[in-house]
């Protein structure tokens, strides 16, 4: 099954309102030139903004995480349906940065997906070992460990509304790679993973490589027949960058 490529840039905690409108009128002017789906997950506080600007656009917009609950006493937290509000497409779910420095345990992760999915948000749902797994071998094991929770909660029905992103930790924001035989590799298992599930969901759906990926690289790594594109952190904020990306799927 041919599947479409999406390129989701990360914005991460950077940004102010001057900055991102620069950044988001030049990816309005690029835009037309990607081959890819293109999206931004802007910080919470910017999603107004990324609405205002990219609404017409062929760009979407959505955030960098959700809330697992639907709404009540969760100081700081932004739901699903508040994400909705301001038409977010995207929530990534389960970020590395998240489960690190948040604690976000594979059942939370879970939980956040299927709450997006239930607000009607399209979950990139985010996987990938550290150095210290690749290192001791058990790269599968974790990928699969972090994929069967969040199937265990929302099913084949809802991975076939989701986005699964492949990020080695190792990879994130240090400028080390994964190779494209690395990287497909790992995509394959996780395809592999979903199938057993569901084979119809597993020929569908997109699975995102996401661990520095640069206009110099990206070709190569989504030509790899598991890779459906990028989730894309620091070359997220460079115009140039992001257009190249897309253009390169
Ligand atoms: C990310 O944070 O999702 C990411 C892939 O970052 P970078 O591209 O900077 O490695």
């Amino acid at each position: 099954m041919a599947r479409t490529k999406l390129v989701a840039g990360n914005w991460k905690m950077h940004g102010d309102t001057a900055a991102n409108q620069t950044l988001l009128n030049a990816l309005k002017s690029g835009a037309a030139a990607a081959k890819a789906a293109m999206a931004v997950c802007v910080p919470a506080p910017y999603l107004a903004q990324a609405r205002s600007a990219l609404a017409g656009t062929p760009i979407s917009w959505g955030s960098q995480d959700v809330s697992a609950h639907a709404s009540g006493a969760y100081t700081g937290e932004v739901s699903a349906t508040m994400l909705k509000d301001f038409d977010c497409t995207y929530a990534i779910v389960g970020h590395s940065e998240r489960r690190s420095y948040h604690g976000e345990t594979d059942a939370v992760v879970a939980a956040k997906a299927d709450a997006a999915i239930k607000a009607g948000l399209v979950p990139i749902i985010c996987v990938g070992e550290t150095l210290a797994e690749r290192e001791g071998n058990i790269t599968a094991e974790v990928v699969t460990r972090q994929l069967d929770a969040v199937i265990a909660v929302i099913g084949a029905a809802g991975l076939a509304k989701s986005v699964i992103a492949y990020e080695p930790v190792w990879a994130i924001g240090t400028g080390k790679t994964a190779s494209p035989a690395q990287a497909q590799e790992v995509h394959a298992l996780i395809r592999a993973r979903v199938a057993i599930a569901d084979a119809a969901v597993a020929a569908g759906v997109q699975i995102l490589y996401g661990g520095s990926m640069k206009p110099g690289n990206a070709k190569e790594l989504m030509a790899q027949p598991d890779i459906d594109g990028g989730l894309i952190g620091g070359a997220a904020l460079v115009a140039a960058d992001f257009l190249a990306i897309g253009a390169a799927a």
